[in-house]
């Protein structure tokens, strides 16, 4: 026992005490790149961690060795933890990856506002202005509808909708529709924030109108409706739609709100794709408030957005959370320049990039596939395959779409190189898949592939 202890101590006095590192002469460079208080800390850390190897068995490294790790440490610190990706992965809207990449209106719009602009001020009269004067009426022309606000994300304009109609009262919701969308955002959990309660109605799969005629009391605030956004029901199955349940809200002077979710300005169906009920058919069809998200089909900034009857949005404007709730120069900047952009729907489609990705042929996939395939090394082996995509951040549930993908097979495995691509600035984010590394084209920009190639190249074992 004691001959062991006297072992790893004799091995501990080998590793070289933090004064001889400091001496070195690649100390002196790195304290003047990094400062000399952040080497010590950092060799502090590299030397704590190479006692804890060291007390484990590992051999003891030398100081050139630890200085080169406190090298990489150094380089890590510097650089930013939140940073630009390449999405490889074949999901178009990946809520971990930031969802809708913005459009480059759009960015430069935040940009433009980041420093002082009129947020709250009319520059007209000189006198306070609001915050939502942009984007308010363009959220009307698009969608038809009188009135809109805008707030953080969809689950807060959901969140406020309801606590401005429901708190206190009590809010009527098919079985079919209590749905978790995904970060722990689950229908009956925000009815019970926004101090309503919670009335279902009908079963899993069937829920009819007369369902929730028979629930509605003195007690009732509002009837929901939830887009079933990442999820779809198949087979013995029947829904009430917002224009069968549009006469029974009105005849109870109850607001009627469909929580669209993606909610799509525009119909998909040029695009390729089944038609989804656009926010302006929800309103058309008798919803009183329509709330959807402003960074999935949007394809704008994450914000959430509500629009609907004067009479309906009114008390979400009066209501306090909004004060909460509320957007910021950025997000209301980059938001207005996407709006503006989906005015024309056929220039949306172009230069809108969550809707540029759905609406790539198969023809545009291949050709970027085939461009970054030519700019790998020789000898690589990479070949184009069929994949099935997604639109993903629960847009389009079920729907596959055909894209195009660079499978890699590299030497030391794909599970290594999706690593180091990972590691990479920018970071590469593929897919594997049978022993590949996908590189997905469907949501790589074609202002992407340089990058994403000089990032393989790199990666690449030597
Ligand atoms: C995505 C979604 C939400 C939440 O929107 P976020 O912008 O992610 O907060 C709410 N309801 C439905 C039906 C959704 O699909």
């Amino acid at each position: 026992m004691d001959g062991l202890a006297d072992s790893i101590n004799a091995r501990f006095r080998a590793l070289p005490p933090l004064q001889r590192l400091l001496e070195a002469p690649e100390a002196e460079i790195l304290a003047g790149r990094h400062s000399r208080p952040r080497l010590v800390a950092v060799l502090r850390e590299t030397l704590a961690h190479a006692r804890a190897g060291v007390a484990a068995g590992i051999p003891v490294p030398d100081a050139p060795a630890l200085l080169r790790r406190a090298a990489e440490g150094l380089e890590r610190e510097g650089t930013a933890v939140l940073r630009r990706v390449v999405n490889a992965t074949g999901i178009a809207l990946h809520t971990n990856l930031g969802r809708a990449p913005l459009a480059p209106e759009a960015m430069q719009a935040a940009a433009a506002a980041a420093g002082s602009c009129n947020l709250e001020y009319d520059l007209e009269t000189g006198a306070r202005g609001a915050r939502l004067a942009g984007v308010e009426p363009l959220l009307r022309t698009l969608t038809g509808a009188p009135a809109a606000v805008a707030v953080n994300n969809g689950a807060a304009a959901l969140l406020l909708a309801l606590a401005a109609h429901a708190g206190g009262g009590e809010v009527v919701v098919s079985r079919g529709e209590l749905v978790e969308i995904g970060g722990g955002f689950r229908i009956p959990e925000v009815i019970a924030q926004c101090g309503a309660r919670l009335v279902e109605v009908g079963t899993t799969n069937k829920t009819r109108v007369a369902d929730y005629a028979a629930a509605v009391t003195p007690a009732t605030r509002a009837i929901l409706k939830v887009h079933t956004s990442n999820f779809r029901t198949i087979g013995f199955t029947a829904a009430a739609s917002v224009a069968d349940l549009a006469p029974l809200a009105r005849a109870h002077g109850l607001p009627l709100i469909d929580d669209l979710g993606s909610g799509t300005l525009h119909d998909l169906v040029p695009f390729g794709l089944p038609h989804e009920r656009t926010v302006g058919e929800s309103l058309a069809s008798g919803a009183d408030l329509v709330c959807f998200s402003g960074d999935k089909l949007l394809g704008g900034p994450q914000s959430g957005l509500v629009v609907g009857t004067e009479a309906a949005v009114d008390p979400l404007r009066r209501h306090p959370l909004l004060r909460a709730l509320r957007l910021d120069k950025l997000v209301l900047a980059a938001l207005e320049a996407t709006l503006r952009l989906h005015l024309d729907p056929a220039r949306a489609a172009v230069q809108v990039p969550a809707l540029r990705m759905l609406a790539q042929t198969g023809h545009e996939l291949q050709f970027r596939a085939e461009r970054l395939l030519t700019a790998l090394p020789d000898g690589l082996d990479a070949a184009i395959e069929r994949t099935e995509a997604r639109a993903g951040g629960g847009t389009l549930p079920g729907e596959a779409m055909p894209s195009r993908a660079v499978a890699l097979r590299p030497p030391g495995g794909a599970e290594a190189l999706a690593a180091r691509l990972r590691a990479g600035i920018p970071a590469v984010v593929g897919r594997l898949s049978h022993g590949c590394l996908l590189l997905d084209m469907l949501a790589v920009s074609d202002a992407d592939l340089p990058d994403l190639a000089a990032a393989v190249r790199r990666a690449l074992p030597e």
